[in-house]
């Protein structure tokens, strides 16, 4: 007998249409950018984009094309083995629009590209340089692949000038081979942040876990705990969703108190810069706002 779980009340939203929003949707199209925040149909968009209190914006855009190279059991991005080529005039064509774009915080992400000889590095780091060029103060975040560990890959990132360096280690360890990609793993994951902070102290790291695919109490904090012993600065946590009927099932729906407990947890016993958490956060929810208020401030 297959079990069904009702989604509850606090995951059911509709997405509020906020005055910036309308204002930055048409912007969008004008300068031909898509983003994942509108593309996910992200349920945050308002927050994200309007800034809360301090009005620093956050979007997420996504570099290297719409296929990737692996197949995680949670993603609804496409797996190709052998996607398109890469677009050379991306990383430009990117900076030159975000630029025009009145945003405070952009949290650059990509699919994986195994295909490549540098697994993409170069061309995300070109992005973050192009854009740091046209406009420096902008505050850039990178969700890197996990270039399956490759250092050189890594520090193309790092010296590219980019402010938080984000890698999503996405569940507790005894999921991983479960959940994510086989090419994927806990240790290589959280060496790829440990390595960042041994090259660059000063840089930010950041990691998001997704709850409800099936994990223990006990888990997540073991987990916590292996994320503060390699010096990651930021964590997020959310709901897992099914993307569609594909995908893993949802094995639980957390309640947003439980998620208070896993902000409180990690904050005030951990030590965490800061923790994102609650049903709907997604690793670059209100990002910027984050970054300004528990990092530079
Ligand atoms: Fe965009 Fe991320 Fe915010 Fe969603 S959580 S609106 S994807 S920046
Ligand atoms: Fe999705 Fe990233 Fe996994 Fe690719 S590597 S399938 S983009 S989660």
């Amino acid at each position: 007998k297959s079990e069904h779980l009702r989604i509850p009340p606090w995951l059911k939203t509709e997405i509020p249409i906020g005055k910036n929003y309308s204002n930055l949707k048409q912007t969008l199209s004008k300068l031909d950018l898509n983003t994942v925040c509108v593309e996910a149909k992200c349920p945050n968009i308002n927050e994200c984009w309007n800034g809360g209190e301090n009005q620093i914006s956050t979007a997420t855009i996504m570099l290297g094309g719409d296929e990737c190279t692996r197949g995680c059991r949670f993603c609804s991005v496409k797996t190709n083995r052998k996607p398109q080529p890469l677009d050379p005039l991306e990383p430009q064509k990117t900076a030159e629009a975000i630029s025009k774009w009145n945003i405070d915080y952009i949290v650059l992400t990509s699919v994986d590209r195994d295909d490549l000889d540098d697994q993409g590095s170069k061309h995300i780091a070109k992005t973050i340089k192009e854009i740091k060029l046209l406009k420096p103060n902008l505050l850039i975040e990178c969700l890197t692949p996990d270039f399956r560990g490759n250092h050189q890959c890594i520090e193309t990132i790092i010296n590219s000038g980019v402010d938080v360096y984000s890698h999503n280690i996405e569940t507790v360890k005894e999921l991983q081979s479960f959940v994510r990609d086989l090419r994927a793993s806990y240790d290589q994951s959280l060496n790829v942040l440990k390595y960042v902070k041994s090259i660059k102290s000063n840089i930010i790291t950041k990691t998001s876990l997704m709850l409800g695919l099936g994990e223990t109490d006990e888990q997540i904090k073991q987990t916590l705990d292996d994320i503060k012993l390699a010096q990651i600065d930021c964590l997020t946590l959310g709901q897992y969703m099914r993307p569609t009927k594909r995908h893993l099932k949802v094995k639980e729906y957390i309640t947003p108190e439980k998620f208070d407990f896993w902000k409180q947890y990690g904050e005030n016993y951990l030590g965490f810069k800061y923790v994102a958490s609650g049903p709907l956060v997604r690793s670059s929810y209100r990002a910027g706002e984050y970054f300004i208020k528990n990092i530079i401030n």
